[in-house]
């Protein structure tokens, strides 16, 4: 086969996005307004909570929910190893300290057992992961935290659309946090969302994204606003501009159709490598359904000559690029004290690497990824 360059991703933007952000480029109103509420109660509905709350990032939709359950100085948060560093330092802002512990050897997301060990009397909350668009233990962490004052904040980057049990991510613990990164699921360049059916929370996320103004800012500049705010704390510039809210709002509108795409590539990936012994593939448990955000597979390194790194390096030479999801927390500098206790993580982050993945992959693009994965393999086999 000739050689091809396959990106680790790439955004789907049809016309309909194009056409919607133009819209709003014409329309006079850039930053947060009608698209954004569109957006909020479209995803409230898609969700089923009752608020759901835009913003910049998911990063800040972590910050602010952590602030709205009352997260902050003394307070411990318990966060997955595996996982993207601001599940961590949207703890760190708070003025609490995430606790960093092992995941599953399966799913990689946070192990319940782990979760139990690491409880304090100081333990606040808890942020499971939805690793890979594949939901967390929800049922188990949920009964942990259960009458203890631990508030579950699902950290959903990667999980939009994904369901647990028939119920939707984000709305199976306290909040829930979304990601419109430019390479997750569903996207508007940056942007986020916050996810609850808490009424004060919300009320407090709405402050807390826009300087802590007693009413958004577009209500004073409509016809029946007025200049007048009072200003009760000092909160944040986390809100989500109308241009990126109506990219999302056709992205949304497209997230089965996406998720469908994403979900081809996955069933001709498991099909082509099933009998591979040097790989291990990801798990799809049948009580949950998920968004396929990321194909992440493991090594089995006794099988193989070369390391992950090299392996994917190889990869890479072949024009096939690939990444590893996630440097552990307790690798970092900034968590390095907590290192020492994730052996699952440990080992994971040895093997682990994630294959292209995206709704746009032709057939031909993905005959080519498992063709150059399978002739890796070969070189590569002890
Ligand atoms: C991407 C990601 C985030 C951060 O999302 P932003 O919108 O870029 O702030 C948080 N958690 C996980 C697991 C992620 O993958």
């Amino acid at each position: 086969m000739n050689h091809r360059t396959i990106p680790f991703h790439r955004p789907d933007i049809t016309g309909a996005e194009i056409d919607a952000v133009t819209q709003v480029l014409k329309n006079g109103w850039l930053t947060t307004g009608e698209e954004a509420r569109e957006l909020e109660a479209s995803m409230a509905e898609a969700l089923g909570t009752t608020h759901a709350i835009a913003v910049s990032s998911c990063t800040a939709a972590l910050h602010l929910a952590l602030l709205a359950a009352g997260i902050g100085p003394g307070d411990e948060v318990v966060v997955p190893s595996i996982t993207f560093v601001s599940t961590a330092t949207s703890v760190v802002h708070t003025g609490a300290r995430p606790v960093i512990v092992d995941v599953l050897p399966h799913t990689h997301s946070l192990d319940p057992a782990a979760f139990e060990a690491a409880l304090t009397p100081r333990t606040r909350a808890v942020i499971p992961v939805h690793y890979a668009g594949l939901p967390a233990e929800m049922d188990t962490l949920t009964e942990i935290a259960r009458g203890k004052g631990i508030a579950v904040i699902e950290d959903s980057a990667h999980a939009l659309p994904a369901s647990y049990k028939g119920k939707s991510v984000g709305s199976l613990g306290e909040a829930g946090a979304f990601s419109f990164y430019a390479t997750k699921t569903v996207t508007s360049a940056e942007g986020g969302m916050v996810t609850t059916d808490n009424e004060e929370w919300a009320a407090r996320v709405r402050a807390l994204r826009l300087h802590g103004l007693d009413r958004d800012a577009w209500k004073r500049y409509r016809a029946d606003g007025t200049w007048r705010y009072d200003v009760t704390e000092a909160g944040f510039k986390y809100n989500m501009p109308d241009t990126a809210a109506a990219m999302a709002r056709v992205q949304l509108s497209r997230m089965y159709e996406l998720t469908e795409q994403r979900a081809r590539v996955v069933r001709a990936y498991d099909e082509a490598f099933a009998g591979e012994e040097a790989l291990e593939l990801f798990p799809h448990p049948a009580d949950r359904e998920s968004a396929y955000h990321l194909y992440p597979v493991k090594l089995n390194l006794p099988r193989i000559t070369c390391s992950r790194d090299e392996f994917l390096e190889k990869l890479a030479v072949c024009g096939v690029h690939g990444s590893v999801h996630f440097i552990p927390l307790h690798h970092f500098t900034l968590f390095k004290e907590q290192a020492g206790n994730q052996p699952v993580s440990d080992n994971l982050f040895e093997r682990v690497l994630s294959l292209p993945l995206y709704s746009g992959m032709t057939a031909e693009d993905v005959d080519y990824v498992i063709e150059v994965v399978r002739d890796t393999l070969k070189e590569c086999r002890r």
